[in-house]
């Protein structure tokens, strides 16, 4: 009787809010201030009777090899039927059917919308149809009467949720639904994973039942390894499966996660248990189950440091050292719950912290997560202290020996200091040692923790970027193929090898910097040129020497060495470049000369040539004596006069050098002077930084002014002197009076410098 009254109840309830969206949308007012108020209401009023009690269908434990489902002691549960899967699934997936239906509220997925026609409202209605079935697997106690709270509550459930999607057929006119077999396959990915995400703790001992119960999921025995390192493949999984979609879908699915494994987890707790704070999920990994849904759903970036900080650490530590259930199902309610528990405690933050919902931590984030430890220890001190007058409390393990027991007398000892008093009629007791030394030794775990996490992030970056690097290679093959046609690759990508660099709209970003380092920068050097880059410090010189070398990526533009692409066609580029970087990094243990033999190795240079040259520059450079020494026991000058050597033994075609002339004594500043002089009237190219602008006065035929990361001037050394300006006059002018207001210097192409001859 009461079954057929509320079918008919929540029918017609449905088509009364039907028809008030129908009039909301006739009104004109949005139609989502509706399906986002019927969302919350249905969230609140599912909640309120989820947690009132368990449902029966939480006491069925499927018998083992049997087919014939037992159903525990409790009589209630028997009166589920004969259909006890059917009912685990329909609870089960109704839960997943009100997640998604709320959730596709607040967060806008064409694939959640299908979802929400194609899974959720047929479960509602499958609901309706067998509401009497559904009631009774649903309640703590099914009853026949009308004057059940939550038998009514269950029908304004009902008629929550098969409202919503008919007040958006009913604004659109149509309903979300696969157009396409990828689309279809897409809903149903997404689906197993929004009904796994809410599995109940319950649903593995109901579906699958007696697991041997000699399992032992601790001391790192083989099935409690295996627990262990799913903690670790499943977000690993997750994180794949996101880590290309849009940052908005990251955000949903994280959501989803955090509210559906709370949902399943609190489902643990009923109505007494709520009313007994000796019950509360104070305990540290309890809290996580909280705070990741409201952090993630309210973007709460402080207190998301506790979450990756404390609740990470805190997880990982119970999961290595768990609880220890004996005796009990595998797949039992309670070690499933504790495994969900500090699955998602140890996971959640990080996947939300890799997948880019929250920054990665600095020192303040491990501050403010110290802090937020702090308050909590001290909260769970008095908590402990008051609660204890009514029952045993151990919150965090603050006031039992759990801890100590496993470290051995020494830590048993630091809990005989005891200090206690009374308020009125309750008496606090605190370890004043023990709880101090919890403190001190967590928090410097969390100092660990951050390191752990500093690296961590070091070597992400550092394989992203080989991945960047990896694809940007194959890409610009890819390019430079299509570029050459039917040219072979090992041919200059211009049909001009002579000694020339090109420049062309470089600009460089570092890492995840959004600001450029250099922007935009064209040069054009001849062969027979000596270039001098001139700029204060960080103006970006070295950043765009060592692009040009191609020991660091370009981020847009190219440069060419000799007709050859430095990125795509690297080795070839590399083979007609000389490079003297602004700090030396040599094989100190080599002599000079296994040094040099070494690079000239490397270069192939001719054993003719290279005896001709190394003669040649030792006697110049006046390393004759210790040539055959270590070069750890050279001084600075004699290394920097070896790398200088080791650029030029295969004599190459564009000669770069960062700042070459530092640390040099005046005879060896002459010496290399006279070398780049040389080398230039060759017909190579001579390239090079400094900030001896005397020396650039009088050795360069063109320079080029950079500031901030833009070119500011480029000109003749003639040109200037046929105006009667000196260059420091110069370079002054344009350093002071520049700033980021002004254009910068765009070189002229090359018709315009013919016609505009500097
Ligand atoms: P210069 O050689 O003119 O002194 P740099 O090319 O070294 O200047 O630096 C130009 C800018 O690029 C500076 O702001 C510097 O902080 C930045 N920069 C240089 N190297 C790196 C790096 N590896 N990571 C991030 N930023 C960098």
């Amino acid at each position: 009787m009461s079954v057929t009254v509320m079918t008919i109840f929540a029918a017609v309830l449905t088509a009364l809010l039907g028809a008030m969206a129908y009039i909301i949308k006739k009104k004109g007012v949005p139609i989502s201030v509706y399906t986002r108020i019927a969302a919350l209401a249905l969230a609140g009023v599912t909640f309120a009777r989820y947690v009132y009690d368990q449902p029966p269908v939480y006491y069925i434990i499927r018998g083992v090899g049997n087919e014939i489902p037992e159903y525990g002691q409790l009589s209630s549960a028997a009166s589920v039927g004969a259909l006890p899967i059917f009912a685990v699934l329909l609870v089960w997936f109704a839960y997943a059917a009100m997640l998604t239906l709320v959730v596709n509220e607040f967060y806008k997925s064409e694939t959640l919308a299908r979802i929400t026609t194609c899974f959720s409202a047929p479960i509602y209605i499958i609901a309706l149809a067998f509401f009497g079935f559904y009631s009774e697997a649903s309640l703590g106690s099914p009853s026949e009467s009308l004057s059940t709270l939550r038998l009514w509550i269950m029908a304004v459930e009902i008629a929550l949720a098969l409202s919503i999607p008919l007040a958006h057929a009913i604004e659109k006119r149509s309903i979300p639904l696969p157009r396409t077999a990828r689309e279809t396959f897409g809903m149903l990915y997404a689906l197993i994973f929004a009904v796994l995400a809410i599995m109940p703790c319950w649903a593995p001992q109901a579906l699958i039942g007696n697991i041997d119960p000699t399992i032992q999921l601790y001391d790192l025995t083989e099935e409690h390894r295996f627990i262990i390192y799913l903690a670790v493949v499943i977000p690993f999984l997750i994180f794949h499966a996101l880590k290309n979609k849009s940052a908005e879908t990251k955000r949903l699915v994280m959501v989803y996660l955090a509210l559906a494994t709370f949902w399943a987890y609190i489902g643990r707790w009923d109505i007494d248990m709520w009313l007994n704070p000796l019950d509360w999920p104070l305990h540290l990994c309890n809290t996580a189950m909280i705070l990741l849904p409201l952090c993630v759903v309210f973007k709460l970036e402080k207190l998301f440091n506790f979450c990756l900080f404390i609740n990470v650490m805190g997880a990982l530590l119970a999961m290595l050292m768990p609880w220890e259930l004996n005796g009990t199902n595998a797949l039992g309610t309670e070690r499933v719950s504790f495994w969900m528990n500090h699955h998602i405690a140890f996971f959640l933050p990080l996947l939300f912290v890799a997948l880019g919902l929250f920054k990665r931590p600095k020192f303040k984030e491990w501050v403010y997560a110290v802090i937020e430890l702090a308050v909590y220890f001290v909260l769970m001190l008095f908590v402990n202290a008051w609660f204890s007058n009514y029952g045993e409390c151990d919150y965090f393990f603050l006031n039992s020996d759990f801890i100590v027991s496993k470290l051995g007398l020494w830590a048993e000892n630091t809990r005989n200091l005891t200090v206690s008093f009374n308020i009125g009629e309750l008496s606090f007791t605190f370890y004043p040692i023990y709880q101090l030394l919890f403190f001190i030794v967590y928090m410097a775990i969390t100092v660990g923790i951050w390191f752990l996490y500093a690296l961590l992030f070091a070597m992400w970056d550092k394989s992203i970027d080989r991945r960047n690097r990896e694809k940007d290679y194959k890409r610009m093959k890819k390019e430079l193929k299509e570029f050459l046609g039917d040219r072979p690759e090992y041919l200059p990508k211009t049909s001009d090898d002579t000694p020339h660099l090109i420049i062309r709209n470089f600009s460089k970003r570092y890492g995840t910097n959004s600001h450029y380092s250099v922007r935009n920068v064209s040069l054009d050097v001849h062969g027979g040129e000596i270039f001098g880059f001139l700029g204060p410090n960080g103006a970006g010189k070295s950043t765009i020497i060592k692009s040009i070398v191609g020991i660091q990526t370009i981020t847009e533009g190219d440069i060419e060495i000799c007709g050859y692409d430095i990125e795509s066609q690297a080795p070839a580029a590399k083979l007609h470049l000389g490079f003297v970087p602004d700090h030396y990094a040599l094989y100190e243990n080599l002599t000079g000369r296994e040094y040099i033999n070494y690079i000239a190795d490397l270069y192939s240079v001719t054993e003719e040539y290279r005896n001709e040259i190394i003669e040649k520059l030792v006697t110049r450079f006046q390393l004759t004596g210790s040539f055959d020494n270590q070069m750890k026991t050279y001084s600075h000058g004699m290394k920097q006069k070896i790398t200088i050597m080791s650029a030029l033994v295969h004599n190459p075609k564009v000669w770069i050098l960062d700042e070459p002339l530092t640390g040099l004594d005046p005879t060896s500043i002459y010496e290399v002077k006279e070398c780049m002089k040389e080398h230039a009237a060759k017909g190579n190219v001579v390239f090079f930084s400094s900030h001896i602008i005397d020396l650039v006065e009088k050795l360069c035929d063109r320079i080029a002014i950079i500031k901030k990361g833009k070119l500011r001037a480029c000109t003749s050394i003639k040109d200037l002197s046929d105006k009667g300006i000196e260059l420091e006059r110069f370079y002054l002018d344009i350093i002071n009076n520049s700033d980021d207001e002004h254009e910068p210097y765009t070189e002229p192409s090359q018709e315009e410098a013919k016609g505009d001859a500097v």
